[in-house]
């Protein structure tokens, strides 16, 4: 294939383009498939056709959690003294504390979780929001 960002040959797998240094398929100014100049706006190739592909390196940090809400909330409502809602979600260290501090300094952890789990504000360890909608 070809860098999406200076259109020359790359390996398929390569995760770095050996040419100017960016994830291949990370720019949007050439065509993985023919190298050829794109639009960067556009979604398909002029020149031979194929979707363009793009891997927009943000796409996951502002996104949604893969953790399922209604899980979680359940989970600290009846676990929270115990941070299992923590482990559920990556916090494994604050899932610790909470069981070192007698259920999340003696209940209150739990009780500020359940407050931003229900108010949709609660995040992942990968800072997603666990959120219903
Ligand atoms: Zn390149
Ligand atoms: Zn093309």
């Amino acid at each position: 294939m070809y860098c999406r960002n200076c259109g020359s040959q790359v390996d398929d797998n390569a995760v770095v383009c050996i040419s100017c240094g960016v994830p291949p398929l990370k720019g949007s100014k050439h065509c993985q498939n023919c190298g050829k100049d794109v639009n960067e706006m556009s979604e398909v190739c002029v020149s031979c056709g194929v979707k363009l592909i793009t891997q927009k390196a943000t796409d996951n940090l502002s996104g949604k959690s893969e953790k399922d809400w209604t899980t979680t909330l359940i989970l600290c409502i009846f676990l929270g003294a115990v941070g299992v809602h923590r482990f559920y979600t990556g916090h494994t260290v604050w899932g610790i504390v909470y069981i070192l501090t007698f259920g999340g300094f003696f209940g209150i952890g739990p009780v500020i979780d359940l407050i931003m789990i229900i108010s949709g504000n609660f995040k992942d360890s990968d800072g997603r929001l666990v959120t219903n909608k």
